[in-house]
Formats: structure tokens, sequence, C-alpha cells
């Protein structure tokens, strides 16, 4: 039975470049794949899959009207998919997620999904939520903390100042803020997020 694999991490643990490689191997090997990227991520990635070291792949756009299930089923009835592959998948809602899982259960298609696992005020984005219940396999991509040398599993949102922000919305399109990884105890050092 195939099986959905979630790679989780904070940001800038190279996911993006985890997912191209792995979907390097499937095409070298004369494997069949589709790849996703959600709606959200659109601004920056215009339907493709792009990674900070310069791989690129197309990708199918994802929006929350689409039934993911419906169309990998309908790809795989013409040509036979052997794996899906989907890229910030802290966007999916909860019901993409189940679409996912159907995916591997009712077409055997294994499904590599990678995302960040939580926000910058340290709580659970919705699609991550329910693929760290549901999914079979859970791997975590791991980076270092930008202020000691843990493993980095949190992110702080900062402002054009560069001041530390602790509210507002969980996703921001183009707006002026940038991103910081840290380990859990400069992340409730620098937010008292967890105080
Ligand atoms: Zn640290």
């Amino acid at each position: 039975m195939a099986k959905v694999h979630f790679f989780y991490s904070t940001m800038n643990a190279g996911k993006s470049t985890a997912l191209l490689q792995s979907n390097h191997n499937y095409q070298e090997t004369g494997m069949h794949t589709i790849l996703f990227i959600p709606k959200e991520d659109v601004s920056k990635n215009s339907g493709s899959i792009k990674s900070r070291i310069g791989l690129k792949a197309p990708a199918v756009v994802l929006d929350k009207k689409m039934n993911l299930f419906n169309f990998v089923k309908d790809k795989d009835a013409v040509q036979k998919i052997d794996a899906v592959l989907i890229d910030e998948v802290q966007f999916l809602n909860k019901k993409q997620v189940n679409e996912v899982c159907k995916v591997a259960d009712l077409l055997d298609i294994p499904v590599m999904c990678y995302g960040i696992r939580t926000d910058f005020r340290g709580e659970l984005f919705e699609g991550s939520s329910s693929l760290l219940a549901l999914a079979d396999k859970l791997e975590e991509l791991k980076t270092i903390c930008t202020e000691c040398n843990r493993k980095a599993t949190m992110v702080i949102r900062l402002d054009k100042d560069s001041k530390v922000v602790t509210s507002g919305k969980q996703i921001l399109i183009g707006g002026n803020e940038t991103y910081k990884v840290l380990c859990r105890k400069h992340f409730n050092e620098m937010t008292k997020l967890l105080d």
C-alpha cells in the first residue's frame, strides 16, 4: 500500500531542494510524477517549484476549489502516475489533506508532502496539523538556529524595522516582513510566547 510522507521543518531547511531532488530521481528512472504548489505561494513561484540553489520544475497550482484526488485520478487514468509531490503543504486545508490520503489509499500512489510545521507564533499550520495526524511517515528536515548551534524548530517574523512580530495573519503575501529560524530557547527569548 502506498504511503503518505510528511517531510516537515522550519523555514530555510531546503525543503524545495529535497522535493526537486526526489522528483529528479523518479524521472531519471522513467517514472511519472505530478508536482503541486498551493495557490498561496504562487506570487513568488508562478506555477513552478524553485529551490534556493537554482533547481526548478513546473507544478500544478492547487487552489481550494480544486479536488486534488480527482485531478490525480484523471491523470492516472491516462498515464500511470508513480508519485505525487506537494510543496508548502502547510497551506493545505484539512479537506485537501484528506484528498492526499485518498490518493495513497485508493489509487495506491505515494504522496510526498513538504512543509513548515509551525508559524511565527509557534502554532501549527492547518495542513501541517492534519498531516502530523494522518501521514504514514514523518521525517524532519533539519536546520540550525541562527543564534546558536542547536537545531532550529521555530520561526519568527520580523517587520521592516527588524522588530519581532508576535501577532497578525498567519499567511502574509508580498509584505516587507522577513523570517528567522531559531531553536525553541531563542524563540522564547525573542517572543516571550512560551512564558
Ligand atoms: Zn538557539
